[in-house]
């Protein structure tokens, strides 16, 4: 296929001469691709909005061997709300780095497509605070990604959990009272928020909003994220915490 056009998000973008950028586009059929964008940093080229993080759209692309260049690029959607809040912007440049992380080439996602222009929806329209829609986005994308811990039985024993217990980011789930952990401590409710959303839609992620322990969840989600995903720890602000008790 020398020339074709496939829907796409840019996830990543970087200069690569004087006028050029090379551009990464996650792809639903696709999985990742890395294109030259000739010309594009040109003050009139016509490509000039169409590598930017967070472009979404029908990009028209041409393959010689290995090797792909943009030609053009159909805008649905720049989230242009995003570039003007620090604060979601910090949380949408986190969402992009997991899917630079986690998309490969020539390996179709289009679940995972379909959920993160959502979540990008939500986050640049909606109503939500950013800190829980980066929960949603997290949940759902480590359960497309294959990778959602075990939450309702113990790593070590095997018995069921049914309420408070501890997460061991390592063994990947939860580990009850009765083992020996030093892993933290996950109370009954954030336990159940991580276990039910992420099969839950996004807009239905508001009544999370008023549980006491969704930043609970919050927080150790995120660690679980950038432990698995081998990531830094650099991330958007996590929710505040009404200090509760945490060890048991
Ligand atoms: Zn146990």
């Amino acid at each position: 296929m020398p020339a074709f056009t496939t829907p796409a998000l840019v996830i990543r973008r970087a200069d690569y001469s004087d006028y050029d950028r090379m551009i990464t586009l996650f792809s639903p059929e696709l999985g990742r691709i890395d294109a030259i964008a000739r010309g594009c940093r040109r003050p009139k080229s016509p490509l000039v909005n169409a590598v930017e993080p967070f472009t979404s759209g029908e990009f028209q692309l041409y393959q010689n061997r290995e090797r792909f260049s943009l030609e053009q690029c159909q805008i649905s959607d720049s989230y242009f709300e995003l570039r003007s809040d620090y604060d979601r912007l910090r949380h949408g440049v986190y969402w992009l780095k997991l899917l630079d992380t986690a998309i490969l080439p020539e390996t179709p996602a289009p679940d995972l497509f379909i959920t993160t222009l959502r979540a990008l929806a939500h986050l640049n329209y909606g109503e939500m605070p950013p800190e829980l829609v980066t929960l949603a986005y997290e949940l759902h994308f480590m359960r497309l990604s294959g990778l959602s811990p075990r939450m309702d039985a113990c790593m070590r024993c095997g018995r069921a959990i049914d309420g408070d217990a501890r997460f061991d980011v390592e063994l990947g789930g939860t580990v009850c009272l009765n083992c020996r952990s030093d892993a933290p401590f996950i109370s009954n409710g954030a336990r159940r928020i991580i276990m039910k959303l992420p099969r839950t839609p996004f807009d239905k992620f508001q009544l999370v909003n008023d549980r006491p322990e969704w930043p609970e969840a919050a927080r150790l989600f995120r660690d679980y994220v950038n432990r698995r995903m081998h990531m830094e720890r650099f991330a958007p602000p996590l929710p505040e915490e009404n200090g509760h008790n945490e060890n048991l």
